[in-house]
């Protein structure tokens, strides 16, 4: 498996690459100098499951407020940096635990050793990350457009453009908004590369769209063994991003724990308001750190056999419904109250 052998990076307190856990990450959308928003945002995403934040850096007063936000928050902080090498060092300087940047567009050699530099000193990996949106001109002619080999080339170009400078503390992404494109990209470098790899469906679209492109996306390259973080692209809440990437992850086998709720489509059978269930099901487990499956069927059919499979289940019947636990009927609820028992057990499975 390509992630068993990628290079062991640490960033903060947590370490990917060689077969550590495939991390799930996210960014923030309020402005970086705004620390209130900031910190509250991040406080937000770190109980969904966000295990690395990224922050945009572009001014100087968003790389002096990475030292307030870091005060305040408890996963690892990435800056990300286009254009000035000078935001780069000073977001280092300023406590981040990780930057990523373009080397192709911090402006010029003298620039990217300034910025290695403070990196070295530090120990503070970089991303090299290299988007499809800005492949530069001359790779774009030699491969008749943007392609996925293009894209690699790119990538590779920028590593070896820090590791001139000595420096091998690097994570590399490619990001494209073609899915095909971007999993060809990640299967064509995972065997070029021992760099962990940091996996993601650029520009992916809003929650609907950006997650099946994002499922289908990612779920093509991790099922390969590619990929040592990810990070779901959508135009919509971060926190969605998070609850996406756990939901991947966990369907892949990639990841224990956490609740799996399972639910029918609902047809003319159906009997109660299973779809208002379903989702207010979805929204209670996410509260809970608990290894578990959690099955919300409408009726007799199919739900007392995929309840009885599942640790926890409930089975809708006409205005009523049946509580299971571990294959048991625990009792018979009015419509009601079937969420609130659902909950009582819960509960108590995790006390
Ligand atoms: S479990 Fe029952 S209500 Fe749900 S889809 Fe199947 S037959 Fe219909």
């Amino acid at each position: 498996m390509y992630r068993d052998n990628t290079k062991v990076v640490k960033i903060g307190d947590k370490v990917i690459g060689g077969g550590n856990p495939i991390l799930i990450q996210s960014m923030t959308n309020t402005r970086t100098d705004d620390v209130r928003s900031t910190v509250e945002q991040i406080l937000r995403l770190e109980e969904a499951g966000c295990e690395l934040i990224r922050c945009t850096v572009p001014t100087m007063e968003c790389a002096k407020a990475l030292a307030e936000i870091k005060k305040q928050i408890h996963i690892p902080l990435i800056a990300d940096i286009h254009f000035d090498y000078r935001m780069a060092i000073a977001a280092m300087e300023n406590g981040a635990d990780k930057i990523r940047i373009n080397p192709g567009n911090i402006g010029g050699e003298e620039k990217i050793a300034a910025v290695v530099k403070v990196a070295k000193e530090r120990n503070i990996p970089i991303r090299v990350g290299v988007n499809s949106g800005s492949l530069e001109k001359n790779l774009v002619e030699k491969y008749g457009g943007v392609t996925a080999e293009g894209l690699v080339e790119s990538a590779l170009d920028k590593a070896a453009m820090i590791e001139k400078h000595d420096y091998d503390n690097l994570v590399i992404s490619i990001k494209s908004s073609d899915v095909l494109m971007c999993a060809k990209a990640y299967e064509l470098i995972a065997d070029k590369t021992k760099y962990p790899l940091h996996v993601g469906i650029t520009e992916a679209g809003t929650v609907l769209s950006g997650n099946i492109k994002s499922g289908i996306g990612l779920g093509i390259i991790l099922y390969q063994g590619i990929g040592d973080t990810i990070r779901v692209s959508l135009t919509g809440d971060p926190v969605e991003e998070i609850k996406s990437g756990k939901i991947i992850l966990r369907t892949l086998g990639l990841r224990k724990g956490g609740i799996e709720v399972v639910s029918c489509p609902t047809c003319g059978r159906t009997r109660i308001n299973l779809i208002e269930l379903a989702n207010q099901v979805e929204t209670l487990v996410q509260g809970y750190d608990l290894d578990a499956k959690v099955a919300v069927m409408g009726c007799a059919v199919n739900g007392p056999g995929e309840a009885s499979e599942a640790d926890f289940g409930v089975a809708g019947g006409d205005g009523e419904g049946l509580l299971f636990k571990k294959g048991k009927i625990v009792r018979k609820l009015p419509e009601s109250e079937l969420l609130g028992a659902l909950k009582d057990e819960l509960d108590k499975a995790v006390l």
